[in-house]
């Protein structure tokens, strides 16, 4: 997912008013939930945390007292992944949407589960703000309960490991007050100037916990399955999900059937459906840089010609991404549909990414970023899927980098003009975790920690998931070399394909190609909030022909905040022949060190590659010699 706005400069407040209003929305839709048939109870085997994970709590305040424990309960305010207890194995979702000018749907899901570890006698799964009608489990009427949030399943006797069993639901949803949150639902306007928005539309937008808004399902990305939609709405519309069209055919009465399938498992969260009046162009084909893929992009109608301008880059990003990867693009297409009224930039759906109507203008180029983004993200977040929102840095950092690695690879074969497109992308995030994250512990959360009382907090805590991580992966790649951080990057994706990951997973790959030990730096870097902040000054000695630096860390440093440890790099320039990188170790808040060199220098670059993460302040109160400077 990325927002609308360019997320390097993305300020902390917008952000949080962005959160706010989603929190907002999501409070008024659980309101306005339809009342149910079922008395409301406690579900016996709702997790204990169930109520913080579903809970809307405002970003943490600083107290006198420990945030990260509730002061009145001892409770630990943290979010823990749910246990789902089955397997979760196939859906087959039919929803039937009878009048495309109003926001109902009716669903029959069939999902396939199995008990894991011992006889299971009933199953929870979310669904907010349904009807439910009926339950069968393997072909028989079943007992449920639900309270508008959640569905319980009975089952007649306890089904034992190993067993797959359908249960199927016949439910239906009015999704009229959803804006941003699983359904939303756009009202054709008739004075438009397009029949696209003359038209109604439907998008969805599942992450984080918002797919379960339309159909049944374990709202949370530590588990996988194959989808499938059957999806029945009006002739003239185009309908979309993941995977691939089976089938497409007139259900009569001027309707029409779509069969979509997504055979490869992914996460619940990125099940999509698009319906809309909407024109296809299609990028791929045989003569495009990814012959053999369908690369089509969904637009308003009239507006293919700027579309096919602006995603123009498309297959040549695949193409790039599955070498450098060494691993193939893993879905049937790549679609990316431009939707009106979604609120972040884009949301990659597995094999369908949403992308928001902003993306139709600037220049040539102007939105790879973007492209970038959500392309990576169908090998980070969607092939290998964080096992929980803490984890989320995984996704964001590994697209944002994706974007970097997009401008590097555009800039051309010249080395120094590829070094400078990637670097300008690392700047930026440098920059903007410099200007918004002054964090410390135990206060704020970190990049990769659970201490948030509300998953939503993972994407929009100082530490961003976004910059921060970013900048993480690429701090690794200046330490571990391009050709270990790569073998790493793709041992990585090889063994966790289909899977779920932790930081622990990623750091485990690096270790194994690099031989390095890298725990003390995910430790400080991922586990731990905020960044390095120092006071450099250097001077030459003339006499003794040495450059001494000096560097003190200026950050908060307590018992819970320890001083960084890094190498920090600098490169001196001399009159006359090459420059050197002179290397200051420290883990200490306090270094010094003398360094002979050849003669004065004529200029120092203090980590011109952003091998540490800090922001510098140059002192130079150690008499800088006269044009000895930056
Ligand atoms: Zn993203």
């Amino acid at each position: 997912m990325r927002s609308i706005f360019s997320l390097p400069t993305i300020p902390f407040r917008t952000a949080a008013a962005l959160l706010a209003f989603i929190v907002a929305a999501n409070a008024s839709a659980q309101q306005a939930a339809p009342p149910t048939q079922a008395p409301a109870q406690a579900p016996a085997e709702a997790p204990a945390n169930e109520e913080s994970r579903r809970g809307v709590v405002p970003h943490r305040q600083q107290t006198e007292h420990d945030p990260r424990i509730d002061t009145d309960t001892g409770r630990m305010l943290a979010t823990w992944r749910p246990s789902t207890g089955f397997d979760h194995k196939h859906m087959r979702l039919e929803l039937d949407f009878p009048d495309l000018n109003a926001p109902k749907l009716k669903g029959k899901e069939s999902l396939t589960v199995i008990p894991i570890g011992r006889p299971r006698d009933r199953i929870r799964l979310d669904g907010q703000g349904m009807v439910i009608h009926s339950v069968k489990v393997s072909g028989r009427p079943a007992k449920f309960d639900y309270n508008g949030r959640e569905l319980v399943v009975h089952f007649s006797d306890p089904i034992p490991p190993g067993t797959a069993t359908p249960i199927l639901i016949d439910y239906e949803v009015d999704f009229g007050s959803n804006r941003g949150q699983g359904l939303t639902w756009s009202a054709g306007k008739a004075d438009a100037d397009n029949p696209t928005d003359q038209a109604s539309a439907i998008h969805s937008q599942g992450e984080a916990s918002d797919n379960s808004r339309w159909f049944l399902c374990h709202d949370f990305p530590n588990e996988k399955l194959t989808t499938e939609l059957i999806v029945t709405a009006e002739d003239g519309f185009e309908v979309s999900s993941n995977g691939r069209l089976v089938s497409r055919q007139s259900a009569g009465k001027g309707r029409t059937r779509w069969h979509w399938l997504q055979d490869k498992p992914h996460a619940n969260y990125l099940v999509t459906l698009i319906i809309g009046k909407l024109s296809i162009i299609e990028l791929g084909g045989p003569d495009s840089a990814r012959p053999g893929l369908s690369i089509p992009v969904y637009t308003t109608i009239g507006t293919e010609d700027t579309a096919r301008r602006l995603y123009k880059n498309t297959p040549a990003m695949i193409a790039y991404f599955e070498k450098l990867l060494d691993e193939p693009y893993p879905w049937d297409r790549y679609a990316q549909l431009i939707v009106r009224d979604f609120i972040w930039g884009g949301m990659e759906n597995t094999a369908a990414t949403t992308m928001t109507r902003g993306s139709l203008y600037g220049d040539d180029g102007s939105q790879d970023g973007l492209i970038a983004h959500e392309l990576g993200h169908q090998w980070f977040g969607d092939l290998l899927t964080c096992k929980g929102w803490e984890n989320l840095w995984l996704n964001e950092g590994w697209a944002s980098y994706c974007e970097a690695l997009w401008e590097e690879e555009d800039a051309g074969s010249d080395p120094d003009a590829r070094r400078r497109a990637y670097l300008r992308t690392v700047k930026g995030w440098l920059a903007s975790q410099l200007g918004r994250n002054s964090s410390y512990a135990p206060d704020y959360p970190a990049l990769g920690s659970n201490l948030v009382t509300n998953e939503l907090e993972n994407m929009a805590k100082p530490d961003d998931v976004y910059a921060k991580g970013a900048l993480l992966i690429h701090m690794l790649r200046m330490r571990l070399g391009d050709d270990v951080f790569f073998a790493g990057t793709r041992l990585y994706l090889d063994r966790f394909k289909f899977q779920h990951v932790t930081t622990d997973d990623f750091r485990r790959c690096m270790e194994e190609v690099s031989g390095q030990s890298l725990e003390r730096f995910f430790d400080q870097w991922a586990m731990r909030p905020g960044l390095a902040r120092l006071n450099i000054a250097y001077g030459f000695d003339a006499g003794s022909q040495e450059l001494k630096i000096t560097v003190d860390q200026t950050q908060r440093v307590d018992a819970l905040n320890p001083a960084y440890a890094f190498s920090l790099p600098f490169f001196v320039r001399y009159a006359d022949g090459p420059g050197e990188y002179l290397y200051l170790d420290m883990d200490t808040t306090h270094a010094q060190e003398s360094f002979p060199v050849r003669e004065r220098p004529i200029s120092i670059a203090i980590d011109p590659r952003v091998e540490v993460m800090a922001g510098h302040n140059v002192t130079k109160d150690l008499e800088p010699p006269e044009g000895l400077g930056e």
